[in-house]
């Protein structure tokens, strides 16, 4: 790692602007009662330091997003085949997202493996993660729906970001972790041995005031142990209106759907999010659904986070601790209580199975 930064608290803004003048700027300002991430504007003030609604992932992955026009032949060939003219559209920013919480920059890198892999890349997620630089900030007051340090993160958490910027007195201590995060922070003043030592102090803090997290590192191995115990699953679900608002929020969520706006022979292809707690999610064309009930989708939620996805991705869960879909959901349904509940059924169904193999 280089030599840490330092940038003053009243050079940020112009700082920004600097960076502005060659790429867009994202950052989080408030907007009625939700802090949100909006293109800089340096007249107008940023929240820095709180947990913005909606984390980052909308840079990488848009809510909405354009893949490309296309347009057929007005009439067929001899085969009666007409042919269809694709012109795809690739991202054409860099951006760069300065504030976001570590939950929220660590979720960029649990979508990685899903749209870049050995099998396949998805080149506009590509595109996109490699046009963007994350900053964020060290969380330095974690909320009560805050529980990062249970899935593998902590407030100083620095995987996903390029960037972490720790508050200290007078300024940011600034930290690179990728070459792209040190080739923006170039130009700020090295920090001296006094403001090292303080932002140490600050992220030792705020370690300190975390209570010891529950051991959930067996979920990927136990919980398909309750798949069929739909009695379960309706007592956790039991709240849940299914409005899709937790996995809107969330930073690890990417479900998606594809539709075509067409209009004559010319039209967009357009993917936007999905969310597993839909009840038209995985309805089949027959009309039948194989997850009818909330209880079936909740299931899904809460097993691919802490089950599907771990199996598959190094035993990594697809949650990042962040909380939102805590605050975000009307109904107050908690992951944290769903998960432990789940898990110590599940636990109890290993127990048994322990004893009777004998
Ligand atoms: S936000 Fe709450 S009510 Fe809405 S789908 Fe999620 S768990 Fe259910
Ligand atoms: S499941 Fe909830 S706590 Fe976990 S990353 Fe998603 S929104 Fe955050």
């Amino acid at each position: 790692m280089s030599q840490a930064r330092f940038l003053p608290y009243d050079a940020v803004t112009d700082w920004l602007r600097k960076i502005a003048e060659t790429m867009r700027v994202t950052a989080p300002v408030r907007e009625g009662n939700s802090v949100v991430f909006r293109d800089f504007d340096p007249e107008e003030p940023l929240v820095l330091g709180h947990q913005s609604a909606a984390s980052p992932k909308s840079v990488v992955f848009p809510q909405l997003e354009y893949l490309f026009r296309y347009k057929t032949d007005r009439t067929a060939d001899e085969n009666g085949v007409r042919q269809i003219t694709l012109e795809p559209i690739y991202p054409d920013e860099d951006v760069f997202v300065f504030g976001a919480n570590p939950c929220g920059a660590r979720g960029l890198t649990t979508l990685d493996p899903v749209f870049i892999n050995d099998e396949y890349v998805d080149p506009y997620y590509k595109a996109r993660r490699e046009r963007s630089i994350i900053a964020s900030i060290v969380c330095t007051l974690p909320g009560d729906a805050c529980f990062c340090h249970w899935v593998g993160g902590n407030p100083n958490d620095p995987v996903g970001s390029d960037l972490v910027l720790t508050p200290i007195e007078g300024g940011y201590l600034v930290r690179a972790h990728s070459e792209k995060g040190e080739k923006l922070a170039a130009g700020l003043d090295k920090a001296d041995a006094r403001e090292e030592q303080a932002a140490q102090q600050v992220e030792d803090a705020v370690l300190a005031t975390l209570d010891p997290p529950p051991d959930l590192t067996d979920c990927p191995d136990v919980m398909e142990n309750v798949f069929d115990d739909m009695e379960l699953w309706e007592q956790v679900s039991d709240k849940c209106i299914y409005c899709g608002a937790c996995t809107y929020y969330c930073p690890t969520c990417y479900c998606f759907n594809i539709t075509d706006e067409a209009s004559g022979i010319a039209g967009e292809r357009i993917r936007s999010w999905d969310s597993c707690m839909f009840p038209t999610y995985t309805r089949e064309a027959s009309g039948h659904n194989p997850r009818p009930t909330k209880a079936h989708r909740f299931r899904n939620r809460i097993l691919h986070k802490f089950s599907y996805y771990p199996k598959l991705y190094n035993r990594v869960f697809s949650c990042t601790g962040c909380g939102r879909c805590i605050r975000m959901c009307p109904t107050t349904v908690d992951i944290r209580d769903a998960v432990l509940r789940v898990k110590e059924a599940a636990t109890k169904d290993e127990s048994a199975k322990e004893v009777s193999d004998g």
